[in-house]
């Protein structure tokens, strides 16, 4: 029998009002569409697509950092329905809140620039009533687990590295012993050097510390090196998920073959590149029928009128397009030369 999911998301929807219609019109930019996930307790669960897709709103939603008009999410037993309850306050939310921390892109935006390192990896045990001496304890502890060297805790971040202000921002994550690390984009900051160590880093810890890693990214070969399972995003829709292995191994969805395609490490995709014609849609216009269709070089004619829904092509791993249909209606609109 499959376990029960640590992180099980249904049917979740998230909008916006939008500031653009004037004060005596009410209007909506929907930001993310129905979506399902589920995220086991060891997964390295990782969500790819390009900047605008909805990574960040979907796990703010996820978090109770922004509400969601529509969908259920159920985590430890209670489920949060996105309708009924004012998701900042109900249990279920405060228990994920408590269980989960995240590490952000920017390491330096991401600490006070006045506090040391150690005041800053120490502010969330001081907030939860830890001594003083406790917390210097457990301050060098989390310090030495994430590889900050002790000498560096009475530096401020802008007398240390990047690479050293992430392994601080990691070790404060860590401070509270969450079960599950949103880390959003955590390497995009980081030279070449830096960024290896820290995949290690991040490697090590997940086992030390029993961790469920939610790891939002366009870094497909970081995707690719630690990931567990995969799900791709397009304008606020999850067009594939599947194991991380499955996926690399023959990505479907025809936006997430040209994403894998567009990486130019030697060895990294075998098949023909694939060049994405024109810009990410706005969000207030979203194209008709598959939100994909005015920039997919496959597609059909029902594309541009009906929305395909997701389905399972292997174990675990579904896709959301008409190719992949019972029977895809009509001839390809391929255009010449596209
Ligand atoms: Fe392309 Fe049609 Fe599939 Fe959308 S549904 S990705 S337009 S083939």
């Amino acid at each position: 029998m499959t376990p029960m999911p640590f992180l099980r998301i249904r049917d979740l929807s998230v909008r916006f009002a939008d500031r653009e219609a004037g004060i005596f019109r009410r209007r909506f930019i929907q930001a993310i569409h129905g979506l399902d996930l589920d995220i086991h307790a060891d997964d390295t669960f990782c969500l790819l697509g390009e900047s605008g897709s909805g990574k960040t709103t979907l796990a703010s939603a996820i978090l109770g950092l922004h509400p969601f008009h529509r969908g259920r999410i159920t985590y430890n037993g209670p489920t949060i329905n996105g309708s009924t309850i004012k998701q900042s306050n109900d249990t279920a939310h405060k228990s994920l809140r408590a269980d989960c921390q995240m590490v952000f892109q920017s390491p330096a935006a991401s600490l006070n620039p006045h506090l040391t390192l150690q005041q800053s990896i120490e502010e969330p045990l001081g907030a939860k009533g830890v001594g003083k001496t406790e917390r210097r304890e457990a301050v060098r502890a989390l310090a030495g687990q994430a590889g900050l060297s002790h000498d560096l805790l009475s530096r401020r971040p802008g007398e240390v590295s990047g690479g050293q202000n992430q392994r601080a921002c990691i070790a404060r994550a860590l401070s509270t012993r969450p079960r599950l690390l949103v880390l959003d984009e955590p390497l995009t900051a980081l030279d070449a050097v830096a960024r290896q160590q820290m995949v290690t880093l991040l490697c090590r810890l997940k086992e030390n510390f029993g961790l469920t890693y939610f790891l939002i990214t366009h870094d497909l070969a970081l995707a690719r090196q630690i990931g567990t399972r995969v799900a791709v995003m397009y304008l606020g829709n999850l067009v594939e998920k599947a194991p991380a292995a499955a996926f690399f191994a023959e990505p479907r969805h025809p936006y997430a073959r040209a994403l894998l395609s567009s990486v130019l490490r030697p060895g990294f995709w075998q098949g023909k590149r694939i060049v994405l014609q024109g810009e990410l849609p706005s969000l207030r216009r979203p194209p008709k029928g598959c939100v994909f269709h005015p920039r997919c070089a496959e597609r059909l004619p029902i594309c541009t009128h009906t929305a395909p829904r997701p389905r399972a092509v292997a174990e675990g791993h579904t896709v959301c397009c008409h190719l992949f249909g019972a029977d895809p209606s009509g001839p390809s609109i391929r255009e010449p030369g596209r």
